[in-house]
């Protein structure tokens, strides 16, 4: 069993629900462990809503790009529609970490490229993981960890209604 980390974000729709969604559908593929959410501003154009953000722990057996389809095809349901780079989305998953693999091709590169510099992704990533590595560096060392003032809106417990 292989532990993966799935970065979640939207800004687009009723964004609770379609995140509570997007973890329904990836707990049919392993166990879930789920961050904190958070409101984030946008990263890119300016001119589009704060992002809901968490990111889910998966425990699976599926390989890193049989997990890409499967998050690719959640983001389709959602109706995600691809406007422009870095814009507004019903849905974005990506694929932060799976297990300690390095991995790049044209469709997937693991650990995710903009891991490092995201806050809104490393924080809710120490919620499930206080001793992370990533390129052999503890992520809750990174400055843009320290100097974050990302503040949960709902813990961990929201997600189990
Ligand atoms: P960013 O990747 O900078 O967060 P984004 O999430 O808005 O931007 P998308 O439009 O969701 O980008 O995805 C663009 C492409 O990135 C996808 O077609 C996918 O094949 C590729 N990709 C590469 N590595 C990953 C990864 N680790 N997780 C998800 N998609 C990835
Ligand atoms: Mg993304
Ligand atoms: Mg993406």
């Amino acid at each position: 069993m292989i532990t993966t980390y799935i970065g979640l974000g939207s800004n687009l729709g009723d964004s609770k629900e379609i995140l509570s969604e997007a973890v329904a559908k990836l707990h049919a593929y392993g166990d879930i462990r789920i961050s904190q959410l958070y409101s984030t501003p946008p990263m890119g154009p300016q001119d589009q809503p704060d992002y809901l953000n968490a990111v889910l722990e998966l425990m699976t057996d599926l390989e890193p790009l049989a997990l890409l389809d499967v998050l690719q095809h959640i983001e389709n349901e959602s109706g995600r529609v691809r406007l422009r780079r870095w814009g507004e989305r019903t849905l974005d998953l990506d694929l932060l970490l799976y297990d300690d693999v390095h991995f790049s091709d044209e469709r997937l590169t693991i650990p995710h490229i903009g891991l490092l510099e995201r806050d809104f992704v490393l924080i809710p990533l120490l919620d499930l993981n206080e001793s992370i590595k990533v390129h052999n560096q503890r992520i809750s060392e990174l400055d843009v960890v320290k100097n974050s003032t990302l503040k949960p809106i709902a813990p961990s417990s929201w997600w189990v209604k």
